[in-house]
């Protein structure tokens, strides 16, 4: 799940990352009144959208008076905004944030997050701040720096150091630096987020280091840990057929193709979508969980009634498959402890995938967990949810 600049901010602030003095405002009144509060000389009237690249999009303005915030405000709220994140269509800006200027003097980049390739924590960081860090990790992959923490200890002063330093703060802003980053990492952990990404973090011209930009990926499976940062969702921003899905559980994403697909199995729906791909045509969406879900409306009142019904209609399912097939029952139960094994395999390589999509795969092989990878590929960046990505 995503949440808004301005959310963010306020879970950095309870971490003690020094974020500017802002407030939200969803008029053109809210905005000159927390213009108003701040006090000048100079405010930064910021549209919230879940997407980057506001400010090359004309989402980010500076004002030097209350009447330019006025004028900036008319002229972004309800704004169509288009970034290189938000697709063509842009998004709306519905929400605003006010903030106070900064006295930018270096712009840079940090992030915690979780690598796959090395089953850690990484922090990430660069002395090209404010740019795009795909285009950076491209052309210039040496202008970003790496470190893999281990949980037992957290993130280490000599890491963070070597970080800081590495990118060229000046040394005696590196304490801070070490020290902000420190924090990064427990909020990261807090909030089990996924990503965490500072774009810029300022040198002040006092010295001081300070988060100017936020954005935070929050583990769908974790969110039941988290009731207050599930309040701050805000569905305008998500895809309202997405919305619909997740209210029934079910694993779906959506695509721009045209080819619709029903599909139940998360290895089944990679391999369809690959098939449509592989004979020229495009998807219109990945779905996985309509068997298991179908079932459900049945399970109203006793929910152990419920799952032990539906565990002996999948007995009776695979039986009959076994039959069908001329193999035996005892291969079939082989079948499923080699299943077993292959999901621990799966596991011991950190390729387990969360909780919901274990329960949708439970007995099934690590086969389909693979194809889901494989068939990554399909899914574009923007559109991949944590557990894919
Ligand atoms: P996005 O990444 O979506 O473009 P940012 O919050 O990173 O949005 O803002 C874009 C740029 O605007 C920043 O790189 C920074 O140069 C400038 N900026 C953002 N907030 C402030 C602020 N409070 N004071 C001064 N400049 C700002
Ligand atoms: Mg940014």
């Amino acid at each position: 799940m995503k949440i808004h600049e301005y959310q963010a901010k306020q879970l950095l602030r309870e971490h003690g990352v020094p974020v500017p003095r802002g407030k939200p405002a969803f008029s053109v009144d809210e905005a000159i009144a927390a213009a108003q509060e701040l006090g000048g000389p100079v405010w930064v009237v910021k549209a919230q959208i879940h997407a980057g690249g506001r400010g090359k999009g004309g989402g980010v303005k500076l004002a030097r008076t209350l009447d330019e915030v006025r004028q900036l405000s008319l002229q972004i709220l309800g704004m169509q905004l288009v970034t290189h994140q938000t697709g063509p269509a842009g998004q709306k800006v519905r929400r605003l944030l006010i903030e106070e200027g900064a006295d930018i003097q270096k712009e840079y980049y940090v992030a915690v997050l979780t690598d796959r390739a090395t089953q850690k924590v990484a922090v990430m960081a660069s002395s090209e701040g404010g740019m795009d860090i795909e285009e950076v990790a491209a052309k210039t992959p040496e202008k970003i720096l790496k470190v893999f923490i281990d949980p037992l200890v957290g993130l280490q002063d000599a890491q963070g150091l070597e970080l800081v330093a590495g990118i060229g703060i000046p040394a005696a802003s590196q304490p801070q630096a070490v020290a902000v980053l420190k924090k990064l990492y427990q909020c990261y952990m807090d909030t089990d987020a996924s990503l965490v990404e500072i774009n810029p973090l300022i040198l002040e011209g006092n010295g001081q280091i300070k988060a100017l930009d936020a954005k935070f990926n929050i583990d769908d499976n974790a969110l039941f840990r988290h009731p207050e940062i599930e309040a701050l969702r805000d569905l305008d921003e998500e895809d309202p057929a997405e919305v619909q899905a997740h209210k029934f559980d079910l694993a779906y994403i959506q695509l721009d193709g045209n080819i619709g697909c029903l599909v139940n199995g998360a290895g089944l729906a990679m391999a369809t979508m690959d098939t449509i791909k592989l004979f020229g045509g495009s998807p219109a969406n990945f779905l996985d969980g309509v068997q298991d879900h179908a079932a459900q409306p049945a399970c109203q009142g006793d929910s152990g009634q419920h799952l032990r019904r539906h565990h002996a209609l999948r007995h009776h399912r695979r039986r009959r498959h076994c039959r069908l097939a001329h193999r035996g029952p005892e291969r079939a139960a082989g079948g499923a402890h080699e299943g077993h094994q292959r999901r621990d395999r799966a596991q011991d390589a950190g390729r387990l995938r969360p909780a919901h999509h274990q329960r949708q795969h439970h007995g099934r092989g690590g086969a389909s967990r693979r194809s889901c990878r494989a068939g990554l590929s399909r899914i574009p960046q923007n559109k991949r949810t944590t557990w894919l990505s």
